[in-house]
């Protein structure tokens, strides 16, 4: 770690922030919101598979457990019912509190003098209005890739390219900052070295093994790695 931080002097440019889990501790109310949903239409996802899925499509992950548990791929009804009725449930969920130690983590990025670019899936519309609110002066709209803006989602690479697009900055001059098993995959597919803030209950490994350069235990940690 310390090597390659020596490594990065005037390299670094910008750091790519994911939003769920590493800006927001919003996992749980999609871990509550997905495991009602699912059992209200006969399927169980445990919370430890939400975790795991987090970033893919509400499509995909729907139709990953109809094989699962009925043998054939959900019908196009079947997954705007079971995704409907999750999102009626999230939307009941207390607004996700920011995750932890992000504050200081942007803080220290910030001072460094480096860009903060946003990766998200999400796709809502008051995104930036949420972020000024709890991160105010941190992010800008032209600095930000959200749903709208690919259409190969996380884990291909493509969200974290459009992100380098826009920071101007190549491969090798960002860091990742991620996560989820899926996100981390992005980053490391679009040749990133990408960081793993273990903020949920997933081993270590599963991180390691998606593709992270370096795992810290959480949001505090990544604030400490940027503030040396
Ligand atoms: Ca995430």
């Amino acid at each position: 770690m310390v090597n390659y931080r020596e490594g990065l002097t005037g390299r670094l440019k910008a750091v790519l922030f994911d939003m769920d889990g590493v800006l927001f501790d919003s996992m749980p109310n999609h871990v509550y919101a997905w495991s009602h949903a699912m059992t209200k239409y006969g399927l169980a996802m445990t919370h430890e598979e939400v975790y795991m899925n987090e970033g893919r499509t509400g499509s995909a992950t729907i139709n990953m457990l109809a094989q699962r548990f009925w043998g054939r791929d959900a019908t196009e009804e079947e997954k705007h019912l079971i995704y409907e009725a999750k999102s009626k449930v999230f939307n009941t969920c207390p607004e996700a509190k920011p995750m932890h130690g992000a504050l200081e983590a942007l803080q220290a990025v910030k001072a460094k003098g480096l860009k903060i670019v946003l990766v998200t899936g999400s796709a809502q519309t008051s995104l930036l209005d949420r972020l000024e609110r709890s991160y105010p002066g941190f992010f800008h709209q032209n600095l930000m890739v959200t749903g709208f803006d690919v259409k190969l989602g996380k884990p291909y690479p493509e969200p974290y390219l459009k992100g380098l697009q826009k920071a101007g900055i190549k491969p090798e001059e960002g860091i990742v900052v991620e996560n989820a098993p899926l996100g981390v995959e992005a980053g490391h597919a679009a040749g990133i070295f990408t960081i793993a803030a273990n903020t949920g209950p997933l081993a270590d490994e599963v991180l390691m093994n998606a593709g992270a350069d370096i795992v810290l235990p959480g949001m505090i940690d990544v604030a400490k790695f940027f503030s040396n």
